[in-house]
């Protein structure tokens, strides 16, 4: 789609259903269109090697204890998220899988499973038990891998990495709340990502305006993709430890950093650990800024974000 008004450079945008969620890729100037359409393939492409239902993938053919060479992609994102597995001390496990197949969170239908199902699969969980060598991924029998909470920020890192090749100075890539801006806004000025308040309290539904340039936002919480069973909701981020979703003091986290695919992770990270151990966690490691926002309304954010984050609610600062 091409769209153009006086003075201003032209505009290109795709919109399109990818890896479960909408995606919008927009970017302005020379090359865009070019750029906007070589990312959507891109992430087109990384769906089909990742994906846990589609038969000819090659996530599906490992775990279905089948042991294919490994695309440079996906041999790339297992070792990443071993990686940030073990930095998490497995908050994030891309083996929690055959926990998140147990409550249904794959199907229309989400359900609590036996307490003892739980147990029995949390043997099959941990990164730990699962290797890289040479272009193959090494598995117990019955683990299962899964990309749900890393692979739309790799995506995304892939985007930016297309523009920046097709020297576009101006765009905003939207892979289902996975968010990526490139340069400034056509105008000028830093692009502006509003902050959802999963409580509802903010200005229309909103914590607070980040204005950045050149980096990944990333949220995740547990008020999306849940259930409510008995009077109780659950989650579709599992605490790897227990098998069940994570339910602490915490709605909401939001990472922000240059790279996509460290923000995905650790967002779905700092989201198990709970507000304590996710504070930790930032004052031990850099390279990211963090906005945590909790059950109880307060909101925590990094010192990096001092300046691009603002809220009409009292926001700490962590340090
Ligand atoms: P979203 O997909 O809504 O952006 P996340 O990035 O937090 O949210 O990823 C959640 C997805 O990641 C789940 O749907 C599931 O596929 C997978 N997942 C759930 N719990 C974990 C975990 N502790 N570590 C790694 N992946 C997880
Ligand atoms: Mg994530």
């Amino acid at each position: 789609m091409l769209t153009s008004c006086a003075n201003s450079p032209t505009k290109s945008q795709e919109n399109f259903f990818a890896m479960d969620t909408y995606m919008t890729v927009e970017a302005y100037g020379e090359n865009a269109e070019k750029a906007v359409l070589e990312a959507k393939e891109a992430v087109v492409n990384l769906e089909k090697l990742l994906s846990v239902n589609d038969e000819n993938s090659e996530i599906y053919a490992v775990n279905h204890g089948k042991s294919p060479d490994l695309s440079e992609e996906t041999f790339d994102l297992i070792t990443l998220s071993l990686d940030i597995a073990e930095k998490t001390h497995g908050a994030f496990d891309p083996t929690v899988y055959p926990i998140t197949v147990a409550w249904g969170f794959t199907t229309d239908e989400k359900h609590v499973p036996e307490s003892g199902e739980i147990v029995s699969l949390l043997e099959k969980v941990g990164y730990e038990k699962a290797a890289v060598s040479g272009k193959k991924v090494v598995l117990q029998e019955g683990m299962k891998l899964d990309f749900g909470g890393i692979a739309k920020g790799y995506a995304s890192d892939k985007c930016a990495e297309i523009m920046r090749e097709n020297g576009v100075e101006s765009a905003i890539i939207n892979l289902g709340g996975n968010v990526y801006a490139i340069g400034k806004r056509p105008d000028g000025n830093l692009w502006r990502i509003g902050v959802a308040d999963p409580s509802g309290e903010g200005v229309e539904d909103r914590a607070g305006l980040l204005s950045v340039s050149d980096c990944a936002v990333v949220t995740s919480g547990n008020y999306q993709r849940s259930f409510t069973q008995n009077g109780i909701t659950y989650g579709h981020i599992i605490d790897p430890k227990t098998g069940y979703p994570a339910d602490n003091d915490l709605l909401s986290v939001t990472v922000v950093a240059a790279d996509g695919t460290l923000c995905d992770a650790l967002s779905t990270a700092l989201f198990v650990m709970g507000l304590e151990e996710a504070e930790k966690f930032c004052r031990e490691n850099g390279g990211f800024d963090v906005i945590l926002i909790a059950k109880d309304g307060e909101i925590y954010v990094t010192e990096g974000l001092s300046d691009k984050f603002t809220s009409e609610r009292t926001v700490h600062t962590i340090s």
